[in-house]
């Protein structure tokens, strides 16, 4: 960690170090700026896991989705088969 880095404030919630600012951009929403700040864990192998975490949460959500519309699918297409019978 070097001084240079901002601080946010705010610590991690996985390790309790503090996170840093890694990115901060500006973008033009209508007539107004927004800032946007990308925090990270000050510590890159906490910042990794976590990533890590977030990745296979983000997978498991989609596996669901696929699940869902998957079984949407299979009742509609259990209820038109009935319907022709
Ligand atoms: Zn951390």
């Amino acid at each position: 960690m070097t001084a240079s880095k901002n601080l946010t404030g705010s610590v991690c919630t996985r390790c309790g170090k503090p996170r840093v600012v890694v990115e901060t951009y500006e973008e033009k929403v209508e007539t107004s700026v927004v800032m946007y700040t990308i925090t990270a864990c000050s510590d890159s192998e906490c910042q990794k896991k976590v990533d890590q975490v977030l990745k296979e949460e983000k997978r498991k959500r989609l596996v669901i989705k696929d699940e869902q519309e998957k079984r949407e699918l299979l009742r509609k297409a259990t209820f038109a088969a009935r319907k022709n019978a």
